[in-house]
């Protein structure tokens, strides 16, 4: 889709702002907060440090931070670059949707799905935490979009004779269970957990999205690049993994390996 200036300025404003409220997402579900959903939805924002509610021009995305220059201007407190960059990801990303797939449920679909991803990616690499309700508003996502739009479903459908409804349960239940099984061998021969209860759900919603045959090469892509980061790391003494996150970015590879069909003639998935 075309843009006029008038509508570049509207989309421009209103991405930044969904930019603001997912990092703001990610500060309030942060493990240090105790959330409630008056802290999520009515509490004014105030700085990290000295508690003191910041100016509402000061919340405008990214200004806000140029005109603090980046610091609390009470306590002098640096307020992290992570803001700004997720409200330009989501401002880049979101122009990005609406001008390849325009004005439709698809980009909206997308958008939802993104907030959702950037979100747990971030809780889950900073605080190893994947809250339940965005687990859970992921699978919801992705069974209400194979069930009312069709997004994910493929020629497997028909050859396996499946509903878009069996096609997205299965798939949430066949990820959670694999994922749950082998946790459940691991702490048989070690004793503890190898992953966090959290992934397993993350990998259903995940399964949900791009159905049954999706998981293997999502669990493939994901694990490759979380050894890749292990290894890379090493040196700084980390003993776990953000699986989660993993997951997240093998899902968006998957995505994008699926849909512009990349190394078409060297892969079957
Ligand atoms: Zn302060």
């Amino acid at each position: 889709m075309e843009f006029s200036s008038l509508e570049l300025c509207i989309f421009v404003m209103l991405f930044l702002s969904i930019g603001s409220f997912v990092s703001t997402l990610i500060y309030r579900f942060s493990p240090k907060n105790n959330l409630s959903l008056y802290k999520l939805f009515i509490e004014r924002s105030n700085c990290d440090q000295c508690k003191s509610q910041i100016n509402s021009y000061h919340l405008i995305p990214i200004f806000g931070y140029i005109f603090q220059a980046g610091k609390c201007k009470k306590c002098n407190h640096k307020i992290s670059i992570f803001y700004p960059i997720t409200e330009i990801f989501f401002c880049l990303l979101g122009i990005g949707i609406i001008y390849t797939y325009g004005l439709s449920i698809f980009s909206a679909y997308l958008i939802m799905l993104s907030i959702g991803f950037y979100t747990l990616f971030f809780l889950d690499f900073k605080y190893l935490y994947l809250p339940l309700s965005i687990n859970l508003s992921i699978f919801l996502i992705g069974f209400s979009g194979n069930v009312f739009f069709s997004f994910s479903l493929d020629e497997t459908i028909t050859f396996f004779n499946l509903s878009p409804i069996t096609f997205s349960l299965s798939g949430f239940l066949i990820g959670y269970s694999f994922l749950f099984i082998t946790n459940f061998l691991y702490k048989k021969i070690s004793t503890e957990n190898g992953i966090g209860g959290g992934d397993f759900i993350l990998f259903g919603g995940i399964g949900s999205i791009f159905g049954p045959f999706s998981l293997g090469p999502i669990l493939f892509i994901s694990s490759l690049t979380g050894i890749i980061f292990h290894i890379a790391k090493k040196g700084k003494n980390s003993t776990e993994i953000p699986f989660g996150s993993f997951l997240i970015l093998g899902s968006v590879i998957y995505f994008f390996i699926k849909r512009y069909e990349l190394f078409k003639n060297y892969l079957v998935i």
